[in-house]
C-alpha cells in the first residue's frame, strides 16, 4: 500500500517538477520519455540479439538447454539510473518503456522472438516484492509483450528464497548464492515450450540458470551432468542490462563508443 502511495506520489512529482534524462540529467522535450535521444543512441548496445552464440549464451552452456541469450545494453556507471530508477525507485514504468524499447529494436533488427511461446519475468520473493511494490521484471516482460504479444506467465515459478541485497548493489558485487532459490509449481504450463526468461540485470547468469533449473527439475527433466538434449522446454533469455568484464558488442563499428567503467 505504501509502496503504490510512493509510486503515485512520484508520478505526480513527474508531473508538477521538469522531467530530466536519467543518464544526463538534462531536461527532456515534451516528446522524451525517461532518457533523452542523445542518451538512447548512445546507450553501449550488446548486440546479442544478432549472434548465433553470444558470449552471454556461453555462461548457460552444459547447464540449461538455451536457444538464445542477449541483453540489450553493457551496464556501466553512466547508464545505472536506468536500472536503478525502475528497480529502487519506485519508478516501474521506465522497466516497462526500456522493455519496449528494447523489443522494438530487436524485433526490427533480428529473428529473436520467433518461436518463444511464454515469458516468465524471474520472479521476487514474495516478501521482497511487498516491500517494492511490484516486480520490477514482470515490468520489463510486459513491456516486451506489448511489441511481441507473447503472453506472460507468473503462475509457474515462485521464488522461495530470498537472496536479493538490502543495498543498492548489482548481482556481480554479491556473491552468487542463488543454487534452489526457485521453485516450479505449475510446470504442466510450462511442458513442451520455448520459454523466455527476463531479468533486468544479467551478470554470471546464475539466477537465471537457476531459475530454468527449478523449472526443469519440475518436469522430471532436470539432468545435473548438462544439457538434457531430450528436455521437452528450452529457453531464452533476455535483460536489460548486462554487467561483465567481457564488454565486447557482437559487432564492432555499429557508431557507438563506450567506456567501462565498471570493474567487478
Ligand atoms: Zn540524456
Amino acid at each position: 500500500m505504501i509502496s503504490r502511495l510512493k509510486a503515485e506520489f512520484s508520478a505526480l512529482l513527474d508531473l508538477i517538477s521538469p522531467r530530466r534524462c536519467l543518464v544526463c540529467r538534462q531536461t527532456l522535450a515534451e516528446s522524451e520519455r525517461h532518457i533523452c535521444v542523445k542518451c538512447y543512441l548512445d546507450l553501449p548496445r550488446t548486440g546479442y540479439h544478432k549472434a548465433q552464440h553470444s558470449f552471454l549464451e556461453t555462461n548457460y552452456w552444459a547447464k540449461i538447454p538455451i536457444h538464445r541469450a542477449a541483453a540489450y545494453f553493457f551496464y556501466t556507471e553512466q547508464n545505472r539510473e536506468i536500472l536503478f530508477g525502475f528497480k529502487y525507485h519506485q519508478k516501474p514504468q521506465i522497466g516497462q518503456y526500456m522493455g519496449q524499447l528494447m523489443a522494438e529494436e530487436i524485433v526490427s533488427q533480428s529473428d529473436f522472438f520467433s518461436g518463444i511461446d511464454i515469458i516468465v519475468p524471474i520472479p521476487l520473493h514474495p516478501g521482497r516484492q511487498r516491500q517494492r511494490g511490484y516486480n520490477q521484471s514482470h515490468y520489463i516482460a510486459k513491456g516486451i509483450s506489448q511489441v511481441t504479444h507473447i503472453p506472460i506467465c507468473e503462475k509457474a515459478v515462485v521464488r522461495t528464497i530470498d537472496n536479493e541485497s538490502q543495498t543498492h548493489l548489482l548481482h556481480t558485487q554479491r556473491k552468487d548464492n542463488v543454487e534452489g532459490i526457485f521453485r516450479c509449481l505449475h510446470p504442466e504450463l510450462l511442458r513442451g515450450k520455448h520459454i523466455l526468461l527476463v531479468d533486468d540485470v544479467i551478470t554470471t547468469g546464475a539466477t537465471t540458470a537457476s531459475c530454468a533449473q527449478a523449472v526443469l527439475q519440475a518436469l522430471g527433466e532436470y539432468n545435473e551432468q548438462g544439457l538434457n538434449t531430450t528436455a521437452s522446454v528450452q529457453f531464452s533469455i533476455l535483460a536489460l542490462a548486462t554487467a561483465t568484464s567481457h564488454r565486447q558488442p557482437m559487432e564492432a563499428g555499429d557508431g557507438y563508443t563506450y567506456e567501462a567503467t565498471y570493474t567487478a
